[in-house]
């Protein structure tokens, strides 16, 4: 169980606040801070330049952290996953993405971390290993932000680029997710540039709207798999409550309040949203929104009967969005693994434990 109050789940503001009304001054609250994002300290006792006594009462007040890096961690030839237990016993994994590949399988020197931001999702999208069991919580701030320091413990690499494509729907739990980003993004924080933090959401249309509200210039991929309504909502039951029609409403908006235009991410599942006209009526929505478009051939998921086109109708798909001037990448098939590991996480370790104490 969580003891006390977490302190990567604050702003530096809010620290300062808390140990004003401790009768501290402002500046132990820079001091800590100083220990857990630049020295990485884990004990208040290592916060050698704080007298005793204030070690002491911090240590009782407060954790850095609430994440347990499990042994588990599991490694292919492009991405590598951390597993971490949560205080009441939940698995969240986060995914890195190394230097060779970005999330669009192209080259790059940026070292990519997929977080997560809720355990299981209530989104239930047909393709979706993480909706699978159905939701069970919000992350909270310092499970969001804790996922960060320890995967840069872990791997000993710096993190230069944030995506929120792990298990559940960011914009489900914005307040935390926004609360995290401040701290992912601050200078005295984890120093990742706006640019540098992509969202990536089912299509929650008011909340893109408060997104676009927030004066960060964090980046939004939108999960469209389908072109038309009757098509999508097979694929997303979100589709029901935002059709089409209102996700571009709410992107139109977007656009009027932002440098960067939103990314979507598309899918390709055999049979079922890999036609010609769709990708025309793709085409078409890309073009009113001056959209880039990912597609993603899709990854095989244990208990899921769908199938992924074959690189030919795969190849076809994306010469007409290229002939209809749309900025439009396939994802190869060394990206596959990335595919995998980011977006596509699901709880085999908390199912494997549930099962044992079924039976
Ligand atoms: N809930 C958010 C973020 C998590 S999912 C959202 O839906 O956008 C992020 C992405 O993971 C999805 O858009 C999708 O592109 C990818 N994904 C999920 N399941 C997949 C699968 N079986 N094959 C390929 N990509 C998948
Ligand atoms: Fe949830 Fe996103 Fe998976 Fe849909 S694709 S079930 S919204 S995590």
């Amino acid at each position: 169980m969580t003891s006390g109050k977490i302190i990567t789940g604050l702003t530096k503001e809010e620290l300062e606040h808390d140990l004003l009304e401790l009768g501290e001054p402002k500046y132990r609250a820079s001091q800590v801070i100083e220990w857990v994002y630049n020295q990485r300290v884990t004990n208040f006792k290592d916060m050698s330049n704080l007298p005793d006594d204030l070690r002491e009462k911090l240590s009782k007040i407060y954790r850095i952290t609430d994440l347990t890096p499990v042994q588990d961690s599991r490694s292919n030839d492009t991405t590598k996953k951390y597993l971490y237990q949560l205080h009441d016993g939940r698995y969240i994994e986060s995914v890195i993405i190394p230097a060779t590949t970005n999330v669009n399988g192209n080259r790059s020197s940026r070292q990519t971390l997929c977080v997560s931001s809720q355990v299981g999702c209530a989104y239930g999208c047909k393709f979706c290993a993480s909706g699978l069991d159905g939701f069970t919580r919000n992350l909270e701030t310092s499970e969001i932000t804790g996922q960060l320091l320890a995967v840069e413990e872990e791997s000993k690499k710096k993190i230069n680029n944030v995506v929120f494509m792990g298990m559940g729907e960011p914009l489900a739990n914005l307040k935390n997710l926004m609360h995290s980003i401040k701290i992912i993004n601050a200078d005295w924080g984890l120093g990742i540039g706006a640019r540098h933090i992509t969202v990536s959401t089912s299509g929650l249309a008011p909340e893109i709207r408060k997104i676009a509200d927030q004066p960060l210039q964090i980046r939004l991929a939108v999960s469209l798999h389908g072109a038309s309504d009757d098509v999508r909502e097979k694929i997303m039951p979100i589709n029901k409550k935002y059709p089409i029609n209102d996700l571009i409403e709410s992107l139109q908006y977007y656009n009027s309040k932002k440098k960067h235009k939103v990314t979507f991410e598309y899918i390709l599942i055999e049979g079922i949203n890999d036609s010609e006209e769709q990708a025309k009526s793709l085409a078409n929505i890309a073009s009113s929104l001056r959209a880039k478009i990912n597609l993603i051939p899709y990854n095989k998921v244990e208990g899921l009967h769908w199938e992924r086109p074959s690189e030919k109708i795969q190849k076809n798909f994306l010469n007409i969005l290229i002939k209809n001037k749309i900025q439009a990448t396939l994802r190869k098939e060394k990206g596959h693994d990335i595919e995998a590991a980011c977006g596509q996480l699901r709880l085999k370790k908390e199912r494997s434990e549930m099962t044992k104490a079924v039976t």
